[in-house]
């Protein structure tokens, strides 16, 4: 067997998570025999009503407390106005978004005090919907980046997620509706501005395991390379996440080396996040 590339993993989703089906017992066994020495449970918040999927991570995470298991959490960016009405109502049912003018704001579903409340040791912050409107190629490039920079900017957040992970199509600039296959479409200036944000703010980003894997073009994946590539030599601390999301937690160290590797980067180059705890003193 060779040498593992990467020993950390900040990015699981297990049964406490809406959409994942990993149990903590087979991830603790299979992270042993694959030689990671440090990872993390980081399961979805995606509105506040959802505290209770924090809490139950929390109880597996006590469960199966051992050396280098850790407590996060994954925090969606949201609509402002989402996040108002979830709090006034307990619940996202019956949300409708309101008709006002100018892109949603953008919010976290939790506050420091409900992190700390949690113990919550380090917070992924991530964005996965387009928050303005209309879909178009040049109004998504520039929602992805308002949002990633949210995320570069939140003092709850220390890892930012999968920068650009992004659903569906947009209409590109011949009118065509299409996924979001090439990664050339950021700009270059978009790029160097998320990585000063990250960096001047004392957070890392992470280089998501998915990204290299699923219906990606094998140009986009190695563009997507070569941008984590960028920000590591930009000063930019990488963590590593396979944002899986079971039933099997998975070895990802030979598409790690496939294309992190062809990009330079070598085993001991990846950072773990800061963890803080509390974040209200
Ligand atoms: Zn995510
Ligand atoms: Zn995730």
């Amino acid at each position: 067997m060779n040498e593992p590339f990467y020993t950390s993993d900040w990015h699981i989703h297990s049964v406490a998570s809406y959409d994942a089906h990993l149990h903590v017992a087979d991830l603790v066994s299979q992270a042993e025999k694959q030689g990671l020495t440090d990872y993390g449970l980081t399961d979805h918040v995606n509105v506040p009503s959802w505290i209770h999927f924090l809490r139950a991570s929390r109880e597996l995470v006590r469960q199966y407390a051992r050396p280098g298991f850790h407590f996060g959490v994954e925090l969606t960016t949201i609509s402002g106005y989402l996040e108002r009405y979830d709090r006034e109502h307990g619940t996202k049912e019956g949300y409708e978004k309101p008709d006002l003018p100018g892109p949603e704001p953008v919010a976290f579903p939790l506050t420091a005090e409900e992190l700390d409340e949690c113990g919550v040791e380090y917070v992924i912050g991530a964005a996965h919907w387009v928050l303005d409107a209309p879909r178009t190629q040049d109004v998504v490039v520039a929602d992805m980046h308002r949002q990633n920079l949210y995320c570069a900017c939140s003092p709850l957040v220390d890892v930012v997620g999968h920068p650009y992970c992004f659903f569906g199509t947009y209409e590109d600039r011949n009118g065509r509706q299409t996924p979001f296959d090439d990664f050339s479409i950021i700009p270059q200036s978009m790029h160097e501005e998320l990585w000063a944000a990250i960096r001047e703010n004392g957070k890392a980003m992470e280089a998501n395991i998915d990204f290299f894997c699923g219906n990606h073009p094998e140009a986009f994946r190695r563009a997507y390379a070569d941008f984590v590539r960028g920000a590591f030599e930009a000063g930019v601390p990488i963590t590593i996440g396979t944002d899986c999301h079971g039933p099997q937690y998975n070895d990802r160290n030979d598409v790690c080396r496939e294309y992190l590797g062809a990009v330079g980067f070598r085993a001991g180059d990846f950072s773990i996040p800061r963890f803080r705890k509390p974040r209200t003193v």
